[in-house]
């Protein structure tokens, strides 16, 4: 029998569960823009997002395939024996026609050991035709679609130039629940827009919501982004690991029992990051909410009503 061995409802058993054996998550880049960068929108795109659109560990290369090769094989020390994800991360991974998203997202599955597609997008970009792509995988293989929601606050949405509102979140949450696409939710903690009560607000509507999974970082500065210049003008608020760790789990004790949580810390690119620093232990903050919920003998739902 596979055994959860924390107190929430996380991505690794929820995957072990659904295969039978560890499964790894590979970082792509396909090549993508996006329409806050391109101008369709914006040039500058969000307030916090790197020139890497998000994606600080991927190697573009044109070619899938020799990403997912050198992936494969880097990780295969570590890991025998376990299948791979394929995750779209960079930028705006349903920002191309149909014909190339087709494409791209065959060439991830030629690999007999990927058994699955992630695919990170924004909910403005997907359109009937793009729709239609994601249904074929979702028919096909193990899929789901990440959407960067980050807050459900105009004012958020606004200081961190997301370009569009709530309502067109809520109406690709539809389209794609309609489809039965397994969707995952990515909000970020610590905007200086927000204090813990209005981050709370955020959590609480999700869990109204027809969401497969969610993922929560801590908001990263990043050098040479926007929000570097706006955080050395204005400089804000950041709270210490423990401090996170302890309204982690006033999260967690709130969420629904049954979202899968896929991620409860970012993953800060030690030569980009400006603040903050702790981030880069990840083993700290991850270790340190299994000790908080041990302590106060709680779990995800705990408080959900
Ligand atoms: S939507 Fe994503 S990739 Fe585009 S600018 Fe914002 S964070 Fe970056």
């Amino acid at each position: 029998m596979i055994v959860n061995d924390k107190r929430y409802n996380n991505i690794n058993f929820e995957l072990k569960k659904q295969f039978s054996q560890k499964i790894i998550k590979l970082s792509l880049d396909g090549g993508f823009t996006c329409p806050t960068r391109d101008g369709k929108i914006d040039t500058r795109g969000c307030i916090f997002c790197s020139k890497n659109g998000s994606g600080e560990f991927t190697n573009f290369n044109t070619d899938i395939q020799i990403q997912i090769d050198e992936q494969i094989k880097l990780l295969s020390n570590k890991w025998q024996n376990c299948k791979y994800i394929a995750y779209f991360q960079n930028f705006t991974n349903t920002y191309k026609n149909a014909d190339e998203l087709m494409k791209l997202y065959n060439f991830a599955l030629t690999n007999p050991d990927v058994v699955g597609l992630s695919v990170a997008t924004r909910a403005d970009c997907l359109g009937d035709d793009v729709l239609k792509v994601l249904d074929y995988f979702n028919k096909h293989t193990y899929l789901f679609v990440e959407l960067g929601l980050q807050s459900i606050h105009e004012d958020t949405a606004n200081f961190i130039r997301r370009g569009y509102n709530l309502n067109t979140f809520e109406n690709a949450l539809t389209k794609l629940n309609e489809l039965n696409i397994k969707t995952v939710v990515h909000t970020i903690v610590g905007l200086p827009t927000e204090d813990k009560n209005k981050m709370m607000q955020t959590y609480k509507y999700l869990n109204k919501k027809d969401i497969w999974g969610i993922k929560i970082s801590q908001l990263n500065i990043l050098k040479d982004t926007d929000l570097e210049i706006y955080y050395r003008k204005n400089p804000f608020y950041i709270m210490n690991a423990d401090e996170y760790i302890s309204f982690i789990c006033d999260i967690i004790e709130n969420l629904r029992d049954d979202i899968v949580i896929h991620r409860l810390t970012g993953d800060g690119a030690k030569d980009e990051l400006i603040a903050p620093k702790w981030i880069l232990n990840k083993r700290y903050v991850l270790n340190g909410i299994d000790k908080e919920l041990r302590k106060r003998n709680t779990h995800q739902g705990f408080l959900y009503s």
